[in-house]
């Protein structure tokens, strides 16, 4: 197969332009992946870079060719800046003309300008430090799952490690080969490497930003805007895990309802924003206490509930009081204002996996019911078989087991 290298160079310059077009097509649709933008510029840079280089073959002009090497280095310092923004860091925009500074800097030596070696070595570092530091960025970024994430890493690191290999190759071979190797040889092999690498990249760049769309998308159909707390959906779902995978006849799990005391008055007294922020301060209290396993969010208006997997009747008190103490303490004051929201809570108990989450959240809003009626600011219990069941039955000394770890959980 003869590789023909300012054939490929046209070729380059098609496929690079085109998907510049399409990466920056899908940041136009979707402006909150500002990583698209970032890359679909690199490839249109790199695409006119080519370009350049192409005209080689009319004009033999040096500074057309050092200014085309140039803006190639700066749109694979744009790549990495794309992968840095992706991964929420800082632009750095210094060490995105760095190589691109370095080189023209260097084509001012004349020994350099007629190294085709001194080029050679230069050019394949500055790109392959610019791809391996790529990589390195999306790397960084893998506590975000992104199936798409670690081919991306690998392809790109891949690109990052062979590009340089003609660097020990130029050392080998004796002058004169090189300039023959330049016209057919390894040149034209790196060529096709790279344009394969360019397509490979684009697609799975686009891939990794299409996941994390959706990712997004799912995760803000289970968030309560208000408080970034779970919603009803959410617990729904997680509680319907914790029945399945957790609950048997010796694991019970825990359900509570929490509903902010006269919170009307709240709202009327201080306004509308003012109750908004004292139905945060209970998201954040309860889930200050609550354990990271347990499932926890904002059923609407000032009610929330949790499901505390393997939590027996002692424990869920001892939780319950706790989120109800804290919170007492937290709500006195809130933004200056003297408030003294109080919460009161519904607890009940399943050891029944096959209970239905609506059913058991029925029977701790009873609970619930019968803190109201007590007079707020309390905690009430509901036993499995629906009975009301004192608190210093469960737990005897309620002030001494409140400062003791909870044994089951
Ligand atoms: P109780 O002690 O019996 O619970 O009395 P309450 O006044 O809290 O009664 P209720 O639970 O019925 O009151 C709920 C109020 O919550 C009514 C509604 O105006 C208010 N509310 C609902 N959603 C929001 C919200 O997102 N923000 C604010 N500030 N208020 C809300
Ligand atoms: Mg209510
Ligand atoms: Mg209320």
């Amino acid at each position: 197969m003869v590789l023909d290298v300012p054939t490929l160079l046209v070729v380059s310059i098609f496929v690079t332009a085109v998907l510049g077009l399409l990466l920056i097509f899908a940041w136009i649709q979707d402006r909150s992946i500002q990583a698209l933008g970032w890359w679909g510029a690199a490839y249109l840079l790199g695409g006119l870079s080519a370009g350049m280089l192409s005209l080689q073959q009319f004009i033999a002009n040096a500074l057309v060719i050092d200014l085309a090497s140039a803006l190639l280095f700066v749109a694979c310092g744009m790549s990495w800046n794309g992968a840095r923004v992706f991964d929420g860091k800082n632009v750095q925009p210094f060490a995105m003309f760095a190589g691109a500074t370095i080189w023209l800097l260097a084509c001012q030596i004349p020994g350099f300008a007629e190294s085709s070696i001194g080029r050679i070595v230069v050019s394949s570092l500055i790109i392959s430090n610019y791809t391996l530091f790529t990589a390195f960025e999306l790397w960084s970024g893998r506590a975000e799952k992104l199936n798409s994430r670690w081919p991306a890493v690998i392809v790109i690191t891949l690109h990052g490690v062979v590009f340089p290999s003609q660097v020990p190759l130029t050392m080998v071979l004796p002058g004169d080969r090189i300039a023959a190797g330049l016209t057919n040889g390894w040149i034209a092999t790196l060529a096709i490497e790279s344009l394969l690498y360019s397509i490979a990249a684009a697609f799975i760049l686009l891939e990794m930003a299409k996941e994390r769309t959706e990712r997004v998308h799912k995760e803000a159909a289970l968030i309560d805007p208000l408080t970034g707390v779970h919603n009803r959906r959410a617990i729904t779902e997680f509680a319907k895990q914790i029945l399945a995978r957790d609950v048997r006849p010796t694991k019970p799990m825990a359900v509570f309802m929490f509903d902010i005391d006269k919170f009307k008055s709240i709202n009327d007294t201080f306004g509308h924003p003012v109750g908004d922020k004292v139905i945060k301060l209970l998201a954040a209290t309860a889930k200050k206490t609550l354990r990271q396993t347990d499932v926890f969010g904002r059923l609407g208006g000032e009610e929330f509930a949790a499901f505390l997997g393997n939590t027996d009747e002692k424990g869920a008190v001892i939780v319950a009081e706790r989120v109800r103490i804290a919170f007492l303490e937290a709500a006195k004051v809130v933004d200056g204002i003297k408030i003294g929201a109080t919460v009161s809570i519904g607890v009940t108990f399943t050891t029944n996996y096959k209970d239905e989450v609506d059913a058991l959240l029925a029977r701790a809003d009873e609970a619930l019911y019968e803190a109201k009626n007590a007079g707020r600011n309390r905690v009430m219990i509901r036993s499995e078989q629906n009975v009301q069941v004192p608190a210093s039955s469960l737990v005897p000394d309620l002030p001494a087991a409140l400062s003791e770890p909870v044994t089951t959980r």
